[in-house]
C-alpha cells in the first residue's frame, strides 16, 4: 500500500454574521484538509487543526515529499517518525495539526484498503452511536446586554426543541464587551432558567480568567448545576489548573489546545483536571486519540473529544468516540457552517441527543468533489 501522493486543499466560506467567544471574532470558517493517495487508487481524507497558512506549506514541502514511497501500513510507526521529523524542525512549535491530518488520512486509507471503519481496525467498536450535546451559545455582534442573553437563551432553547439534552454554552465577555465575570454568571444562570433543570449544562471560558476570577465563577457555575467548566485559565498554566480542579465543586475540563499522549500524561499525572478534550485535527489523529483516551481511562478520568471542524473531523471524530473507554460525548457543533454540513455526501445528524457512528469503510463518509471544489480557495 505505497503512498504516491500527499495534496492539500484549503476551504474557506464567509460567515452570514459572524460570533465570538471569549478569545476571537468568527467571520469565516477555513480548513486546510490533507488527501492520500495510494499506488491502488485508494486515498484517505484528513483535518489540520489551526490557520491554513503554514498546515499547508508544511505539508506540501515537508511532509509530501518525505511521505511518498512510505506504506499505509505503517500508520502508527509514521505518526511517531512524522512527529519526531517535525519536532526536530520546529523545537515546541511542533506542527500537531499537520500530524493529526496524515494520521487520519492514512487511516482513513486503511480502512477503504480493507474494507473496515477506522473504529475496526483500531480493535475497539464499543457502541454504535454516541450521546451529543450541542455546541453554541457564541457572543452576537450586538451592542446591549439584554439583547445579547435572549439571543443566547433564544438558541439555547431551540437546541432542546432539537432534542438535545446537554448543551456547552459560552462566558467571558470581556474582552469584546463593556461586561464581566458577573455578567458571564448572569448569562448562565439566564440559560439555565431557560432551558430547566433537567438539561446538563456545560460552560466554556476559553481562557477568559485568571485564577482567582476563575475561583469566583466555578463557584457560581457550581450552584447553577454546571457539569464541567471548559477551560477556566491558559492552557500552558497547569498550576492554575491543578489548584481549579482541586478547589472548585464543579468539574474543571480542558484539553484541545494540548497534543499527544504525552502531554495529556503529564496534565493526567497531576490530576489538572476531571476531563480531557482532545481533538483528533490536533492532538496527533486517531493514533493519538486512542493513546491519551487510554491514559485517561487509566487515571479513572472520562475523554470527551473536542470537535470543531468540517464533515472529516466530525467523522473521524465518531470514530474514535466508539473505541473511547466510558462514556464518553459528542461535541456537536451547532454553528452554521456549510462546510461541515456539506463537504461529505452522507452528512452526520442528531437523531435527538444521539448520533449513529458510520460503520463504512475508513472514516465512513464520502468527501464530495464538486462541494469540495465549491469551498476551495
Ligand atoms: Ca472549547
Amino acid at each position: 500500500m505505497e503512498i504516491t501522493r500527499v495534496e492539500t486543499f484549503a476551504l474557506e466560506r464567509e460567515l452570514d454574521e459572524r460570533f465570538a467567544n471569549a478569545q476571537k471574532w468568527r467571520d469565516s470558517r477555513s480548513y486546510c484538509l490533507v488527501r492520500v493517495t495510494t499506488a491502488d487508487g485508494t486515498t484517505g481524507w484528513g483535518e489540520c487543526w489551526g490557520p491554513i497558512a503554514g498546515n499547508r506549506e508544511i505539508v506540501e514541502e515537508i511532509v509530501a515529499p518525505w511521505l511518498v514511497g512510505r506504506d499505509v501500513r505503517d500508520v502508527e510507526r509514521i505518526h511517531d517518525d512524522l512527529r519526531e521529523k517535525l519536532r526536530m524542525g520546529f523545537h515546541t512549535c511542533d506542527p500537531s495539526g499537520v500530524v493529526s491530518a496524515v494520521d487520519t488520512a492514512l487511516w482513513d486509507a486503511l480502512g477503504k484498503a480493507r474494507g473496515e471503519s477506522v473504529a475496526r481496525l483500531l480493535g475497539a467498536r464499543r457502541r454504535d452511536d454516541v450521546r451529543a450535546y450541542a455546541t453554541g451559545g457564541f457572543f452576537r455582534d450586538v451592542d446591549g446586554f439584554e439583547e445579547q442573553c435572549d439571543l443566547i437563551t433564544d438558541e439555547a432553547r431551540a437546541h432542546v426543541d432539537a432534542g438535545f439534552d446537554a448543551l456547552k454554552m459560552k462566558v467571558g465577555f470581556a474582552r469584546f464587551f463593556p461586561w464581566g465575570p458577573d455578567e458571564d454568571v448572569e448569562l448562565v444562570r439566564r440559560v439555565r432558567d431557560a432551558v430547566g433543570d433537567d438539561v446538563t449544562l456545560f460552560v466554556d471560558a476559553n481562557w477568559a480568567y485568571d485564577v482567582a476570577t476563575a475561583e469566583r465563577v466555578g463557584r457560581a457555575l457550581a450552584d447553577a448545576d454546571v457539569r464541567f467548566f471548559e477551560e477556566p485559565v491558559p492552557p500552558q498554566q497547569l498550576d492554575a489548573y491543578e489548584r481549579l480542579t482541586a478547589s472548585l465543586d464543579v468539574p474543571v475540563a480542558g484539553g484541545e489546545c494540548w497534543a499527544y499522549a504525552d502531554e495529556f500524561g503529564r496534565v493526567l499525572d497531576r490530576g489538572a483536571v476531571d476531563y480531557v478534550q482532545p481533538d483528533v485535527t490536533s492532538a496527533g489523529g486517531p493514533t493519538s486519540m486512542r493513546r491519551i483516551a487510554a491514559a485517561a481511562a487509566d487515571a479513572g478520568v472520562q475523554t470527551h473529544p473536542h470537535v470543531f471542524g468540517t464533515g472529516v473531523a466530525l467523522a473521524a471524530s465518531l470514530q474514535v468516540l466508539a473505541t473511547v473507554p466510558g462514556t464518553p460525548l459528542l461535541e456537536f457543533d451547532r454553528t452554521p457552517n456549510p462546510i461541515r454540513d456539506e463537504l461529505v455526501t452522507d452528512p452526520v445528524t442528531n437523531d435527538g441527543d444521539t448520533v449513529a457512528v458510520p460503520d463504512g469503510p475508513g472514516l465512513g463518509v464520502t468527501v464530495d468533489e464538486d462541494v469540495l471544489a465549491e469551498f476551495s480557495r
